[in-house]
């Protein structure tokens, strides 16, 4: 209901934007992030303005973005790559073949220009009157009526979704150049205008009576037009829909209810700063939020000590604030559970989406009982090679600051582009031949990628295009590992999207966020077998189990680690238990060491991590990270073993948004309701531990020295 919820979740996006400018690894933990250029959190255009249950889907548009910002993110253990410094080209001196194929949309400006003017014309002043003239007529409408009017509602969103993706695309490929800008602003325009010129037509329908609203869903004439789920959802939001007085109290409320996120904004991206720091050679260096994930990947200890003590040293000296604002949040997450008669803010958060709350339970629960063979294990393996690399040191502790530390020697692995994208569509063979054209069809002949970086380009990686155009990926590609596992990430959505479109009317070819990362992950999984069955040497082997065990633990661990702290502190203030810096210091700390276990100091400052992370302005978000995965795992593990038909598992990706992504997932025979899927992810991870552990026997610490007497 964007009337009522836009304003509230304004206040957010404006934070996701702040976000993106000052910490460079994103959101939950970019686990491919290659650090510094982490595109912002990009999931769907105006996903803030528009929820789900909206009209307006907009064009999906999925980054590599995971969770928590620095130091969250599940790390790759590469050195850094080294700067080679050749100068950027123009983005007119890229070649076509490298771009992407943005002329399929629009062959050239002056179409975009005249689609434009063609829709300003039918916009009439921003008025849109073929639809505005049915405003308060939807309670008389009958079905015929009500059908008619989304008919002509989606065929006018889809037309400006069209014109919002040329613009972003193209303003995506060079963010200096002002017609390019100019062009995507007044896009921007259009599709806003339209969202809030037509936001009482969800507002009309939900005020419809009960009686009439079963009827209308059953009715023959939107079964025949497939508008029947559309409106279900729309009318599952009934019963936490107040009267129009308490929703416009709501909406003036909003602005002030964004205050504390807003606030957390403006500290943590603009007037924190942070003590420079000295590393292991007596070198200076800034810390920023955007450089210290690089800190923590040094090999240098001293360094990584320095900078995790001044990071936390500047958060520390506002504790106060910052819980006040992580309190005000929390209390506004509160309140409208209950003004909007929620039993829970957990619910509140999963049931516009359909999600059953047993999904977020059975996750914490499941990853909980899996601790000690699971990340525990991993702590202690880490342990071990990180004193292997110190043999001078007698008994080796783990800190926080170690845990981000590369565990094995770096390897120089490489692949060309050329050889990537052969790497990927070969990956995909388990999948079928259909599927395996699409693929290569948009890696070869359909241009969806645009591939290297050049000047003004947005940094980053994601998937986005709309019902009615081909889908693009955003690549900035480096040929190491990461780029690799990016380009088998971002086709994954992408081919997904093909396949809804394909399959699905405009209504329902838009994926729910929660089960986007299935599609983008699985093709990661294919990638890897790919090239566990290419390389020939323990070092490179080595490298793959490592990068695999770091897209876990940031995809999947530290987010379940993060949803358990979130739930906690919500339920928490449901029961009325203040929220002080003494009392989230004390949880947060408590949750960390469950997760990481007795082989890792307890190290003072990691109770303030919870003081950093963004995505705690979003209710419970960071849960879906770790089931999108979760789900994944688990068709891919049954598909590569024969117990699931690739057909079945391709079902869900062509099932699009046309029913509950839970219930998508079901009838491929993932419950997400039982244990089955997360034990898939720890057995996959375990196994991985052990795998480490073998590869690495030889690398083993110093024998205890004698004492002396
Ligand atoms: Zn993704």
């Amino acid at each position: 209901m964007p009337p009522r919820r836009s304003a509230f979740v304004a206040a957010t996006a404006a934070v996701a934007g702040a976000r993106g400018r000052a910490s460079s690894s994103s959101l939950a933990g970019a686990s491919r992030a290659r650090s510094s250029t982490t595109p912002t959190y990009s999931s769907r255009p105006f996903g803030a303005l528009r929820q789900p249950t909206s009209l307006l889907g907009g064009g999906l548009r999925v980054g590599t973005n995971r969770g928590t910002p620095p130091a969250g993110p599940g790390v790759t253990t590469m050195a850094a790559t080294e700067t080679t410094a050749k100068p950027l080209p123009s983005r007119s001196e890229v070649p076509v073949e490298d771009t992407w194929a943005v002329e399929s949309i629009f062959p050239s400006a002056q179409a975009f220009d005249a689609e434009l003017a063609a829709l300003t014309d039918l916009s009439v002043g921003g008025k849109w009157p073929t639809l505005t003239s049915c405003r308060g007529t939807l309670a008389t409408a009958g079905p015929a009526g009500v059908v008619a009017l989304l008919d002509e509602y989606f065929a006018i969103s889809r037309r400006i979704q069209v014109l919002y993706t040329y613009g972003h695309l193209q303003h995506d490929t060079d963010t200096a150049d002002d017609v390019k800008k100019a062009a995507y602003g007044r896009a921007v325009s259009v599709y806003y205008g339209f969202a809030e010129a037509t936001s009482w037509v969800d507002s009309e329908l939900v005020a419809l009576p009960d009686a009439q609203a079963a009827t209308l869903t059953a009715s023959p004439e939107v079964a025949a037009a497939g508008y029947g789920f559309h409106l279900e959802k729309i009318f599952r939001d009934r019963a936490h829909t107040l009267s129009a007085e308490g929703e416009a109290l709501i909406a003036m409320a909003g602005k002030s209810l964004g205050a504390a996120t807003k606030a957390f904004g403006a500290l943590n991206n603009a007037d924190l700063t942070f003590e420079p720091i000295r590393d292991g050679k007596g070198n200076r260096h800034e810390v920023t939020l955007g450089n210290y994930i690089g800190h923590m990947r040094s090999r240098d200890r001293r360094r990584r000590e320095a900078a995790f003590k001044s990071l936390y040293g500047a958060y520390g000296a506002h504790e106060n604030t910052l819980a006040e604002l992580l309190g005000g949040v929390v209390e506004r997450n509160v309140f409208m559970a209950r003004a909007r008669k929620y039993d829970s803010v957990l619910e509140s958060a999963l049931a516009p989406n359909g999600i059953p709350k047993s999904v977020y339970t059975s996750l914490l629960e499941t990853v909980r009982e899996a601790l000690p063979r699971t990340m525990h294990k991993y702590a202690r393996l880490r342990r071990r090679l990180l004193h292997a690399q110190s043999p001078a040191v007698r008994t080796f502790h783990v800190h926080y600051w170690d845990l981000y530390a590369p565990l094995i020697p770096d390897v120089d692995i490489q692949f060309s582009y050329d050889a990537a994208r052969a790497a990927v569509v070969d990956s995909v063979a388990p999948l079928g031949s259909d599927y395996q054209e699409t693929v290569r069809q948009g890696l070869y002949e359909r241009r969806w990628v645009d591939r290297y970086e050049n000047l003004n380009k947005r940094s980053g990686a994601y998937s986005s295009g709309c019902h009615d155009t081909q889908p693009f990926v955003l690549m900035n590609y480096q040929e190491d590992l990461d780029g690799i596992k990016t380009l088998a990430h971002e086709l994954g959505h992408s081919a997904h999207s093909a396949l809804s479109r394909a399959a699905q009317p405009v209504q329902y070819s838009d994926y729910s966020i929660f089960i986007a990362e299935v599609a983008s992950t699985f093709n990661e999984a294919l990638l890897q077998k790919t090239l566990r069955a290419t390389v020939t040497t323990d070092a490179e082997r080595m490298m793959l189990v490592n990068a695999q065990l770091d897209d876990i633990r940031g995809t999947f661990f530290r987010q379940a680690q993060l949803a358990d702290f979130e739930l906690a502190i919500n339920q928490a203030a449901e029961a009325k238990t203040p929220l002080t810096p003494g009392f989230l210091k004390s949880t947060y700390a408590r949750i960390a060491a469950d997760y990481i276990g007795p082989d890792v100091v307890a190290d003072k400052e990691i109770e303030l991590e919870w003081s950093r992370i963004p995505h705690f302005h979003a209710k419970l978000y960071v849960y879906q990270y770790a089931t999108s995965l979760a789900a994944s795992a688990q068709l891919a593990d049954r598909v590569l073993a024969g117990k699931l038909a690739p057909d079945d598992y391709l079902a869900v990706l062509r099932g699009g948004g046309s029913v509950d992504p839970v219930v998508l997932l079901r009838q491929a025979g993932v419950d997400l309701e039982t244990t089955a899927p997360f034990e898939a992810v720890c057995n996959q991870f375990e196994s991985l531990v052990d795998e480490l552990d073998a590869l690495t026997a030889h690398m083993q610490p110093p024998p205890p020295r004698e004492r002396s007497s």
